[in-house]
């Protein structure tokens, strides 16, 4: 199994997606958004990298006190090979997962090497950030552009509103 490439983990935050939640950051991200707040995970090569065994012992250690995993970055999707399998693990242990993404989903929908991911995933965050639209009174968001899509088995469901 391919390994991920890894900017951070965090055992839980408050402030990447509803309640209380496991947070991993891949690194690598090609959407360049003016203003970004990540430079650093830009870079494909920033960071270390991480088995999905090794990720999944830090998440299972704190799978009873969390309510799910969010996965963010960088740009998640640019590692989906390798993000799958850790998906999949994830949907098994019935934990939410959120993953934040600077595509759109309607064009992550027309990339088969990306679309692969969306079955697994409860709630997408979606969109570049947008210095036109940012607001740092946001609620698990950067910037008011971004939307929080329900997904069930990959569609939308419904846009959620925080
Ligand atoms: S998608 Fe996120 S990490 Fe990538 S450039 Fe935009 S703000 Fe930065």
């Amino acid at each position: 199994m391919r390994p991920l490439r890894v900017a951070g983990f965090l055992d839980h935050s408050t402030v990447n997606g509803a309640g209380f939640r496991s947070v991993l950051f891949l690194s690598g991200c090609n959407h360049s958004c003016p203003g970004c707040h990540n430079l650093e995970l830009q870079d494909f090569n920033y960071g270390e990298d991480a088995t999905i065994s090794k990720i999944l012992s830090k998440i299972l250690k704190n799978k009873l006190l969390i309510d799910g995993v969010t996965i963010s970055g960088g740009e998640p999707f640019e590692q989906s090979t390798g993000l799958l399998p850790l998906l999949m693990a994830l949907k098994k242990l019935e934990l939410s997962i959120w993953v934040y993404t600077g595509y759109l989903y309607e064009d992550l929908t027309q990339d088969p090497s990306k679309s692969t991911l969306l079955p697994f995933i409860d709630v997408l965050v979606d969109g570049p950030y947008l210095e036109a639209y940012a607001d740092a009174n946001l609620k698990y968001r950067g910037s008011s552009n971004q939307r929080f899509l329900k997904l069930t088995q990959g569609k939308i469901e419904t846009l959620l509103v925080y």
